[in-house]
């Protein structure tokens, strides 16, 4: 990972844009995002914060989605073309430019490669987290909100939800009992070293909610989505993750398969955002699911799709939301992921249910089975 081989880079971007810095660390810089605009009906305020990804050249705003490299960015804020964006922006940077964008740029790289290379391997990762997962508990509030969406006490306890432990005497006993049982914390998502140079985990009150654990293909635990008991400016959804924090990972984003695909006679794996409408989805149908973070989070489909090829999957059904039959910019993205499945050689399909249902797990849980009436095309 050496950068990109452009003599810009996003932080060029971004300076030549003036876009307002909330926050910088070495590999991320948070700016007002440019694209947000008020929305009485979400409750979005205007005030979305735009992460610039240093290492990626690339952006994303957590609250209204928009995203892309770094031509996007310049290209949706001004409206010109990507050439006449690559002339703006080498004039800008060989005109008077004071930030050394270059050694910021140098040192984000060098920062992210440490990172990935310290991260630890599938098996410690699961194992850490499994015994994480049995120093914590689910309570009684947080088990209300499962069973309310159609989950079984049983099935709920299979599936390994917790609640997040946010007090501080959780934190100490969980951090005791992981290094006294030898149990890997450095290179693990969400753990990181506090000022003090003690390990923690990044569990606190702003993240309160149910833990997700995200199954890989042969079934190990690869990371946590929780569902936020208070959703954050729209957002219901944050990964467990430690990124900006001293020694601490992004989580990755990994995909969750709902089972082990032992007797899936069908060769046929439905696909859906979020580990926790995946498991709810396959609780109420018995079909196997696997669930990724967003429509726009496809960066784990490739190693996904080879892995479940290799357990005789042939084709992937998509149950992502509706509203990519009414928002552009979901339908593009799940064009894109139509390509990727038939890129990597499987069938793709498309489902379709009452569309006064977005998600396909509520469509599922409020009616009888016997009602259910799906259609699946072959879409293009
Ligand atoms: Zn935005």
């Amino acid at each position: 990972m050496s950068g990109n081989n452009y003599d810009y880079n996003i932080l060029d971007v971004v300076k030549c844009l003036s876009l307002v810095v909330r926050h910088t660390n070495p590999t991320d810089w948070d700016v007002d995002c440019p694209f947000c605009t008020v929305n009485p009906v979400n409750g979005h305020d205007g005030k979305g914060k735009l992460n610039i990804c240093i290492p990626k050249d690339a952006f994303r705003c957590s609250r209204c989605d928009t995203h892309g490299g770094m031509l996007d960015l310049y290209t949706l804020v001004t409206g010109v073309d990507r050439k006449q964006a690559r002339q703006d922006i080498l004039e800008y940077i060989n005109h008077g430019v004071s930030v050394d964008t270059k050694s910021l740029y140098a040192k984000a790289q060098a920062d992210y490669s440490k990172r990935c290379s310290a991260k630890a391997s599938a098996s410690e990762l699961d194992r850490t987290y499994r015994k994480f997962l049995s120093l914590c508990v689910l309570e009684t509030k947080q088990k209300e909100n499962l069973l309310q969406r159609g989950l079984s006490e049983t099935q709920i306890k299979k599936f390994g939800f917790r609640t997040t432990p946010t007090h501080k005497e959780q934190h100490y006993h969980i951090i005791n009992q992981l290094i006294l049982n030898g149990y890997k914390i450095q290179g693990v998502p969400g753990f990181f070293k506090d000022k003090s140079g003690r390990w923690n985990f990044n569990l606190f009150g702003f993240n309160e909610g149910i833990l997700i654990p995200m199954m890989s293909v042969d079934r190990k635990i690869q990371g946590f989505q929780i569902r936020l008991d208070n959703p954050r400016k729209g957002n219901k959804y944050l990964w467990f993750s430690s990124k900006s924090k001293a020694q601490g990972l992004s989580s990755g984003s990994p995909a969750h398969l709902t089972n082990p695909l032992t007797n899936n006679a069908n060769h046929i794996v439905y696909l859906t955002e979020g580990g926790l409408k995946a498991d709810v989805a396959y609780a109420l149908s018995g079909k196997p699911f696997v669930g990724v973070a967003g429509v726009n989070n496809q960066n784990c489909l490739p190693e996904l799709f080879s892995n479940l090829k290799k357990l005789g999957v042939k084709r992937i059904v998509d149950c992502f939301d509706r509203d990519c039959e009414f928002n552009e910019q979901v339908e593009k993205a799940r064009r894109k992921l139509k390509n990727k499945v038939i890129n990597n050689g499987l069938g793709y399909s498309r489902m379709s249910w009452d569309n006064r249902f977005k998600g396909i797990d509520d469509y599922m849980a409020a009616h009888n089975r016997r009602e259910w009436k799906f259609n699946i095309t072959e879409m293009r």
